[in-house]
């Protein structure tokens, strides 16, 4: 059987901790981690992502937006407003209720 043409979603090997493998079922596809850094995999999720120093040390790499178990700091209010250009915070830029931009 041909090896499959696919970016693969990738599980760490029980058996040989320094290597991970591919996890559909059909594919036998396994590499060395050194070798897997800046690679493309994809995540469980279905999204794309590169693999890198930090991705490779999970028992199974993930993409940035799946912090499942990890430590991921929640997006509080502040987080936003520091995030948005203070240009938009300006008065001037906020329409008041009812402004006079009527077409
Ligand atoms: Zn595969
Ligand atoms: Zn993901």
């Amino acid at each position: 059987m041909p090896s499959l043409r696919h970016t693969h979603t990738y599980e760490r090997m029980k058996s040989r901790k320094d290597y991970f493998r591919c996890i559909n079922p059909d594919c036998t596809h396994f590499m060395h981690k050194e070798m897997m850094k800046g690679k493309r995999a994809i995540c469980p999720c279905g999204n794309e992502y590169f693999l890198n120093a930090e991705t490779l040390k999970l028992f199974r790499p993930h993409c940035a937006y799946c912090g499942k178990g990890a430590r991921r700091p929640k997006i509080t209010d502040n987080m936003l407003l520091s995030i948005i250009s203070p240009e938009l915070l300006r008065p001037e830029n906020i329409s008041p209720d009812g402004d006079e931009s009527y077409d």
